[in-house]
């Protein structure tokens, strides 16, 4: 696998402020929200945003042509507020 030094969010910034992370297959237009926590999980927490959908693939067709990013839209307004938490 390559080391790929991808640019943007890491799922430990957006666990830090309880984002979750949307991604969509290109192929069918099939989409989801996934909870970072579970990201965390199964992947280093180093990993960025974009790069999760090289690890995924569409649970409709199967294709892997799938992009992710941060679901900033979850927090609608109050999403500076959660930077202060704990
Ligand atoms: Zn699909």
């Amino acid at each position: 696998m390559k080391m790929i030094n991808e640019t943007g969010p890491r799922l430990e910034e957006l666990a830090r402020q309880d984002v979750p992370v949307a991604a969509w297959c290109l192929a069918c237009g099939h989409h989801a929200v996934l909870a970072v926590a579970g990201l965390c999980a199964r992947m280093d927490g180093r990993t960025a945003v974009v790069a999760v959908a090289r690890r995924m693939s569409c649970s409709a067709c199967g294709s892997r042509a799938i992009e992710t990013r941060p679901h900033y839209a979850g927090l609608g307004v109050v999403a500076g507020h959660r930077w202060h938490e704990d």
